[in-house]
């Protein structure tokens, strides 16, 4: 795939590892990764039109709404250094930014190439995301499993105190999971309906899931590379 470039979406529950292979897709397109949180954060500093609009809500304590949110995603897309294509993450969540996905693609002459869905199963969701710690000092994350510090309980770089965020908590890992499921179930329909979907099993490490990724999206993929 290269060009007119690449254009995908990430679809995955939290703990999925999303972030990291949006990381390495980036690299090895050369295309950056927006994540929402990023697209809202930077509007709303550079008070862009629809970053002004957005903070309106979020002083009012309100849900910027749908339309708004689309508005932002489509101000991002504008952006010179998405010319080559772009990852998006965190969006869309419903059909109906799909749909709105979709539109503004099509207004722009480069529709989208592939929806990932990294898929793992739920009780390594919650193992992965319950390992995770982070120190209370210096905010360096770990994992009691894959990537521990040296004394349990201490980070290496401070020796500050490891915590486990609220979020991390068992109970509410299994929570925002279900959710996670429930809210975009209509969403991979509407992609596979559309022949973009591609399922990807996440259940490995890093590199082979990168390898499942690439042979989702025709890359040649050679030994080692
Ligand atoms: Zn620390």
């Amino acid at each position: 795939m290269t060009g007119r470039g690449v254009r995908l979406v990430l679809l995955g529950p939290p703990g999925v590892g999303k972030g990291t292979q949006g990381r390495l897709l980036s690299a090895l397109y050369g295309i950056p990764q927006i994540g929402t949180g990023d697209i809202f954060r930077t509007a709303v500093k550079e008070r862009t039109p629809m970053g002004v609009v957005a903070k309106t809500y979020m002083d009012a304590g309100k849900l910027v709404p749908d339309d708004v949110t689309i508005g932002l995603v489509e101000e991002r897309l504008a952006a010179a250094d998405t010319a080559n294509g772009f990852i998006l993450d965190g969006f869309p969540r419903t059909a109906q930014q799909a749909t709105a996905l979709d539109a503004m693609m099509h207004r722009r002459g480069v529709p989208l190439d592939a929806v990932i869905e990294i898929v793992v199963d739920p009780a390594e969701v919650v193992r992965r995301l319950t390992g995770r710690r982070l120190c209370a000092v210096c905010q360096t994350p770990y994992h009691v499993e894959s990537a521990p510090s040296r004394l349990p309980g201490v980070c290496d770089k401070c020796g500050g105190p490891l915590i486990l965020r609220p979020d991390d908590d068992e109970a509410t890992v299994v929570t925002r999971v279900a959710e996670y499921q429930r809210k975009t179930a209509p969403l991979t329909d509407y992609y596979r309906a559309a022949g973009l979907l591609r399922v990807v099993d996440g259940n490995a490490d890093v590199e082979t899931v990168f390898g499942r990724i690439r042979a989702a999206l025709g890359e040649p993929v050679r030994p080692g590379a």
